[in-house]
């Protein structure tokens, strides 16, 4: 692969950063992925708006407008031809030469990063026709979840948990409700409504979630943004997740029990349709 390092393009065997990066002593950093189906960008504004409120929250700047980065972005997928699959983009406070809790000051260069994945066939993946399974584990994550910073431990430790018990994934209960994914959000359909948790700085503002639920109410399809528990989760029609990986990836199965006929769901389904198509339609 061609890689992204700083304003350079390398070889990945030849990008190097410091051990004294900041991103790799404190996890000070923050990233994003955005998906590329037939050599374009899936909703990219999405990601470039989060990308720099994640920045403003932390104290740091945007080391690029916009138009660069769609440009970095484009470029990438030049370089390594890429059809379908996704682009790692990350940004750390950078390296100030020696470790310290407090923030370098003056401020020194962030570190920019950016790598492609291939993924041919990305949008046609099976496991959307079988569905996944996921398990609750406790949320112990911090409490500022709206950032998507590159500290992603404890839900590399739960994604190990649910493979360990036969599974695919994790969801993360706080105060008896779900809060999201291990690397996704969270949805049921229930009585023809679609569920997923209310913004705050409990979960992740996915980029997908905000499309889906526009699309889904343009579709006048009825959306309930609020918490759920586990049970009602297990009682539901139907579950699903989503994530600018996976886009809308039904759920099948919640600590053992089979939600709906234990097969993808209509809304589900559809939703994922409606993804796909629209967002392929105005894709950068
Ligand atoms: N929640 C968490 C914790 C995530 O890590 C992610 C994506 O990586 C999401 C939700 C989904 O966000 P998006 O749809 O922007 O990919």
């Amino acid at each position: 692969r061609i890689v992204h390092l700083n304003g350079e393009w390398l070889p990945e065997a030849e990008a190097k950063v410091s051990i004294f990066d900041r991103g790799f002593l404190m996890g000070d950093g923050v990233y994003e992925v955005t998906s590329v189906l037939g050599g374009k960008l899936i909703d990219f504004e999405g990601h470039c708006r989060r990308l720099d409120r994640s920045l403003k929250e932390l104290g740091m700047g945007n080391p690029h407008t916009d138009d660069e980065w769609l440009a970095i972005h484009r470029e990438i997928l030049n370089r390594n031809n890429i059809g379908d699959g996704l682009i790692y983009l990350q940004v750390t406070r950078g390296n100030p030469g020696d470790r310290d809790f407090a923030y370098p000051n003056p401020p020194v260069p962030q570190t920019v990063v950016l790598f492609t994945q291939s993924k041919p066939g990305i949008d046609k993946t099976p496991l959307a026709d079988s569905g996944l399974k996921v398990i609750s584990l406790p949320e112990l994550r911090w409490h500022r979840r709206d950032i998507k910073t590159v500290q992603l431990l404890y839900p590399s430790m739960c994604k190990m948990a649910a493979k360990a018990a036969g599974a695919d994934d994790a969801w993360f209960v706080e105060d008896g409700k779900v809060t999201e994914g291990t690397s996704n959000n969270a949805w049921i359909v229930k009585g023809g409504k679609i569920i997923t948790r209310q913004l705050s700085n409990d979960l992740l503002h996915g980029i997908t979630r905000a499309s889906v639920i526009r699309f889904a109410k343009e579709a006048q399809m009825e959306i309930e943004e609020r918490a759920f528990t586990i049970e009602e989760a297990q009682a539901a029609d139907e579950a699903f997740i989503t994530s600018a990986g996976v886009f809308v990836m039904p759920v099948v199965e919640i600590d053992g029990a089979t939600i709906g006929d234990g097969t993808p769901g209509k809304v589900a389904r559809r939703l994922r349709e409606l993804y796909l198509d629209e967002t392929r339609k105005v894709a950068l």
